[in-house]
C-alpha cells in the first residue's frame, strides 16, 4: 500500500492546477491522470478564450496548453502517474483508499478532477463505426477526412468549434441540429455561417448510422415534418454535450441525477477530506477558466483541511 498525502484523481486544468497549488504548498501531489492526461483539453484544436496566453498569429492549441501546465506541476513537484482509479474506499474516513489498475494507495486527501466524457447519440450504427467513421474528436481524427464530406451533430460551442476546424481537411461539413437556431456563442456562430464549407440542416436529427466496412450514409429525420431522408456521408463528429465520469464513485459521494459530484462553495464533496473540482461537479460553466479556478480552490481547501487535521 502506498501512502500519499494528497492523491488527486484526472489530469485536466482542474487536476493539474490543483496539482501545481497543493505541490507549491509542499504537499508532494500524486496525479492519477486517468486515460487522457489533459482531459478534454487535450482534444481541443484552439483554445482562444484562456486569458493569458493568447497570441493572435498563433492561437495556442489544448495540448500546448496542457503541456505547459504539466510541466509545471512537475516543476514544483507533483508527479503524475499514468494510471487510471478503478475503486476508492471513503467509508472509513481519512486516510481513503484508492485503487487504480496497478496500485492500491492512501492518500490522506482527495481532490477529484476526473472532468467528462463525450455524450453518445445512442442510434443504431453509431457504436460500430467508432474509428471507422464515426468520432467525438475532430482535433484527433480531421486529419483522416481530407477531401471527403463530414457531418457535425449538435449546435453548441462544441460541434460549431470542431465544424470550423474540420472545414481545414474535409471537402464539406454539414451541421445537423434539431433545432433552427444554434446554442453556440455568437462569435463562433458569425465564423461558421461565413464560411463556404459548412452548411445546415436544421430540425433534424440521426437516426441511424449505415455502411459496410465503414460509414457511408446516415438516416436523417425532420422532426418537424417527419420526413426521412438518406445521405450519403465519409465521416459523423459527435458533439452534443458531456456526462461526468463519476460512474466509480456512486454510492460513495453524494451527486445530483446526472451524475455530477455535489460541492459547496468551498469545493468540498459530502465526505470530508475529498474535494472536487472541474466538469464533474459543474454542470453549468464547463470552461477552461472555470475549471481552473475552481482546482485552485480545492487545492487551498484541501491544504487547509489538512493543516486543521494535524494542529
Ligand atoms: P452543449 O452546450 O450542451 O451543446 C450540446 C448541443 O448538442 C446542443 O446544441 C444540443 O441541442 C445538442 N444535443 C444534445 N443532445 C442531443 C441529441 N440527443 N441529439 C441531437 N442533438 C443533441 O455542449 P458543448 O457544445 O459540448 O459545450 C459544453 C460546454 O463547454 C458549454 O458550456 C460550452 O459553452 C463550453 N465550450 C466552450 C467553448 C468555447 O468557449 N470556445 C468550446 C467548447 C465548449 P440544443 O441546443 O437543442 O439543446
Amino acid at each position: 500500500m502506498e501512502k500519499e498525502k494528497v492523491i488527486i484523481i484526472g489530469s485536466g486544468p482542474a487536476g493539474l492546477t490543483a496539482a501545481i497549488y497543493t505541490a507549491r504548498g509542499q504537499l508532494n501531489p500524486l496525479v492519477i491522470t486517468g486515460p487522457q492526461l489533459g482531459g478534454q483539453i487535450a482534444l481541443t484544436s484552439e483554445v482562444e478564450n484562456y486569458p493569458g496566453v493568447f497570441n493572435p498569429n498563433q492561437v495556442p492549441t489544448g495540448p500546448e496548453l496542457v503541456e505547459i501546465m504539466q510541466a509545471q506541476a512537475e516543476h514544483f513537484g507533483a508527479r503524475l502517474e499514468y494510471d487510471e482509479v478503478t475503486e476508492v474506499d471513503f467509508s472509513q474516513g481519512s486516510p481513503f483508499t484508492v485503487k487504480t489498475w496497478d496500485k492500491t494507495y492512501q492518500a490522506e486527501a482527495v481532490i477529484i478532477t476526473a472532468g467528462a466524457s463525450p455524450r453518445k447519440l445512442g442510434v443504431p450504427g453509431e457504436d460500430e463505426f467508432v474509428g471507422r467513421g464515426v468520432s467525438y474528436c475532430g482535433t484527433c481524427d480531421g486529419f483522416f477526412f481530407r477531401g471527403q464530406d463530414v457531418i457535425v451533430v449538435g449546435g453548441g460551442d462544441s460541434a460549431i468549434e470542431e465544424a470550423l476546424f474540420l472545414t481545414k481537411f474535409a471537402k464539406s461539413v454539414t451541421i445537423i441540429h434539431r433545432r433552427d437556431s444554434l446554442r453556440a456563442g455568437p462569435q463562433l456562430q458569425k465564423r461558421a455561417f461565413a464560411n463556404e464549407k459548412i452548411s445546415f440542416i436544421w430540425n433534424s436529427v440521426v437516426e441511424e448510422i449505415t455502411g459496410e466496412e465503414k460509414v457511408e450514409r446516415v438516416r436523417i429525420r425532420n422532426l418537424q415534418t417527419g420526413e426521412v431522408s438518406e445521405m450519403p456521408i465519409d465521416g459523423v463528429f459527435i458533439f452534443i454535450g458531456h456526462y461526468p465520469n463519476s460512474k466509480f464513485l456512486e454510492g460513495k459521494l453524494a451527486m445530483d441525477e446526472h451524475g455530477y459530484l455535489i460541492t459547496d462553495e468551498l469545493m468540498r464533496t459530502s465526505v470530508p477530506g475529498v474535494f472536487a473540482a472541474g466538469e464533474i461537479q459543474d454542470p453549468i460553466y464547463k470552461q477552461m477558466g472555470t475549471s481552473v479556478g475552481q482546482g485552485v480552490a480545492a487545492a487551498m481547501q484541501a491544504q487547509k483541511w489538512l493543516s486543521e487535521r494535524e494542529a
